[in-house]
């Protein structure tokens, strides 16, 4: 007998769960797309998209997915030839690196493994190393959505400050924007990219490449920069096609009208806050059945644990059985493991991940957690009981203080 059947969670982590509200907006007929409401509702996505990201600078909007927007940043700051540093705490920053290689800039990438974050002196010593300048731009991931590593940015840009480097830091915040704090400014950041698909709680399609005005003066010189990715007319343009190159992504702008007002109703703040505190119950709950068996969260230091998705390490073949387990039995769809065995090793099955960012609450929460002990007694992996209890504890303290 299957338990599956009312709401689901899809915990992947992305594309997240899509509210109903979002997805409402998108029921309707196609919209004039030469003036009249949809033209209109553009400046107000750009202007709170910029709030959330804390940014006075530029917001480029693409339809593409995370892999276009890595492109579009590529594209407007280098030429063939062009040295790139890139910190790798996992799978995503070598996605990276690979679209890079591809329009010819040459990547060096510093893999700092899969379970710890960037060693700052190793890049320090690096750039200090690189008097010449040939190295163009930093280019991290703040949350690695493969291990989960949630890497501190501000610190990489004291790092770069500390050399007196003038490469530009760029930044994907694809798993984070929208679930974990972000301050383009006050951090430093020259490019930011980000997508629809995973904090922002709307359908994959839309990509968003935010640049500052020195990493617009690298645009100056790029010549990897093509017609389509070309961000300069996507900013402010005088006719709305341009702000797209062509067709607007009609449903999607929809979408993510609706999606920016929730969280604006919300709160940016509170959104961040909302994300730390389910975090810390997940960890409890994890750290709780580990204590005892093989389950272990594959990032120890707390301050490295992402707040929107978290990478398990199952210690034995049953993670994929807990994951089948926990879909077919519950409604509750997990991640495989991403980048952390080769798909065809034994250990690839030792690996699961838990999204929990965008439209996700308590109840959402410690339903996936007490499915997941549930889970965990029905394949029998090894585990101390009593995650569940812990995660509601760290629940219920979260509310004292109101
Ligand atoms: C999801 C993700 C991407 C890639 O996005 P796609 O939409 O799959 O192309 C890139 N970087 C990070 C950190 C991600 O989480």
């Amino acid at each position: 007998m299957s338990l599956a059947n009312g709401l689901s969670y899809l915990a992947i982590p992305g594309p997240s769960v899509f509210p109903e509200r979002v997805l409402r907006a998108m029921q309707r007929a196609a919209p004039n797309i030469y003036y009249g409401e949809l033209p209109d509702m553009v400046p107000g996505i750009v202007d709170r998209l910029k709030g959330i990201a804390r940014t006075k600078a530029h917001c480029a909007i693409y339809i593409c997915n995370g892999h276009g927007a890595w492109e579009a940043a590529v594209s407007n700051c280098f030429s063939p030839g062009d040295l790139v540093l890139i910190p790798a705490t996992g799978r995503f920053a070598h996605g990276w690196a690979d679209i890079a290689r591809a329009m010819g800039v040459k990547a060096e990438v510093m893999d700092f493994g899969k379970r710890d974050t960037i060693d700052l002196d190793r890049v320090k010593t690096r750039l200090a190393a690189d008097d010449e300048g040939r190295i163009k731009a930093v280019m991290a991931v703040q949350t690695d959505t493969s291990t989960g590593i949630r890497n501190d940015i501000p610190a990489l840009r004291k790092t770069m400050d500390e050399t007196g480097h003038p490469a530009l830091l760029m930044v994907d915040c694809m798993a984070s924007f929208g679930c974990d704090r972000f301050e383009m400014d006050a951090w430093g950041v020259d490019v930011m990219i980000t997508g629809s698909q995973k904090g922002l709680m709307t359908p994959p399609g839309l990509g968003f490449v935010y640049f500052s005005d020195k990493a617009d003066q690298a645009r100056e010189r790029a010549r990897c920069v093509t017609h389509y990715w070309d961000w300069r007319p996507r900013v402010d343009p005088p006719m709305f096609y341009r702000y797209f190159d062509g067709t607007a992504p009609t449903h999607h702008l929809y979408a993510l009208d609706e999606a920016l007002s929730m969280i604006m109703e919300e709160g940016v703040e509170n959104v961040w806050a909302r994300h730390a505190t389910l975090s810390q119950a997940i960890w409890a709950a994890f750290d709780h059945w580990g204590q005892d068996g093989p389950l272990e969260i594959n990032v120890t230091p707390i301050d490295l644990r992402s707040h929107s998705v978290t990478a398990i390490r199952a210690g034995s073949e049953k993670g994929t059985a807990l994951r089948n387990w926990c879909e077919d039995h519950a409604g509750l769809t997990l991640g495989i493991g991403l980048g952390m065995a080769l798909d065809t090793a034994p250990e690839w099955h030792h690996f699961f991940r838990l999204g929990h960012m965008g439209h996700i609450n308590a109840q959402m929460i410690l339903g996936a957690l007490a499915t997941i002990e549930a889970g965990l007694n029905a394949v029998d992996l090894p585990h101390t009981k009593g995650g569940v209890v812990a995660a509601a504890e760290i629940i219920a303290a979260s509310t004292q203080n109101l």
